[in-house]
């Protein structure tokens, strides 16, 4: 039996990551190295490849040893963009647009008098930085059906925005039950779709892919958040697995198999994938 191998159509790096890259590889062709302040994507592969270039990652700004910071697709609070511009160093903002915009929808909402909640994972950099911009008055959660008894309830007027890479009708849901337990209490909510086109469209055709084959391969790192999420999403509908390399790929799980699908997170390498196709194409001849 023939086996084929079908490449969702959207699969490589996001607008948001290819541009970080471009920006920092600039500027380390500049000034001869840059430091990031937290990693610039999750991907393994693009840090070993991006720290040959002279741009190597530090976890917070006291461990800046060099002369320029860079800060991450993924964005920082006002208050560590005020630690920087104040530390005299050579600064490049790498933050994508997507999250720009969702930092400012925290911020006016924040302004308006509205106690922002974010749809996301807490701990995430971009979720923290968000709501760093909403001056302290918000919070991020992934489960709205705690929220009405925590901390002695929201405030009546409520702010909803989502982490950019989280999937749309999770998200529905979410706000879905936020307004349920909301409405009990004269609540004012005021929702904004944050969540980033790029991912919005890497969901879609990956799940049209998934819900063709027998076997999806989602390819990208293990602590990238939208990676996971299009793993999830792939795994509602086929038998999922999501690999770093084309070295993961175990033969066994071909086996009996007739389509397979490959998508990628929003920080694979393209070079990375073509990897996996060929690894799937010498396993395929091998039958
Ligand atoms: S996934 Fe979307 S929000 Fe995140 S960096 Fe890429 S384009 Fe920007």
């Amino acid at each position: 039996m023939t086996l084929v191998i079908e490449k969702a159509k959207e699969v490589g790096f996001c607008y948001g990551v290819r541009r970080a890259i471009e920006i920092l590889e600039k500027a380390a062709h500049e000034h001869g190295g840059v430091e990031t302040l937290g990693a610039v994507v999750h991907n393994e592969q693009v840090l070993q490849r991006l720290a040959k270039l002279g741009i190597t990652v530090v976890k917070s700004v006291d461990q800046i040893r060099g002369k320029v910071v860079a800060i991450s697709s993924h964005g920082v609070s006002p208050e560590v963009e005020d630690r920087l511009r104040a530390s005299g160093l050579i600064r490049v903002d790498t933050t994508c647009p997507f999250v720009r915009r969702a930092q400012i929808a925290a911020r006016r909402l924040a302004e308006s008098g509205f106690y922002v909640v974010i749809y996301g994972d807490a701990g995430h950099p971009e979720v923290k930085g968000i709501l760093g911009w909403a001056g302290g008055k918000g919070l991020a959660s992934l489960e709205a059906g705690s929220l009405g008894s925590a901390s002695g309830g929201l405030p009546r007027r409520i702010g909803v925005l989502s982490q950019t890479t989280q999937i749309p009708e999770h998200f529905t849901d979410f706000v879905r039950k936020l307004v349920e337990s909301a409405l009990t209490r004269d609540a004012e909510i005021r929702i904004i779709d944050t969540i980033c086109h790029d991912i919005r469209k890497r969901q879609a055709v990956s799940l049209e892919l998934a819900k063709t084959v027998d076997l999806m391969l989602v390819v990208g790192g293990r602590s990238s958040a939208n990676t996971r999420r299009l793993t999830e999403l792939c795994a509602s509908v086929t038998a999922t697995r999501q690999i770093e390399t084309a070295e993961n790929i175990d033969a066994s799980w071909l086996k009996g198999k007739r389509r397979i699908g490959v998508t990628s997170g929003a920080s694979t390498a393209r070079e990375t994938i073509d990897e996996v196709l060929a690894g799937l194409e010498a396993l395929r001849k091998k039958g």
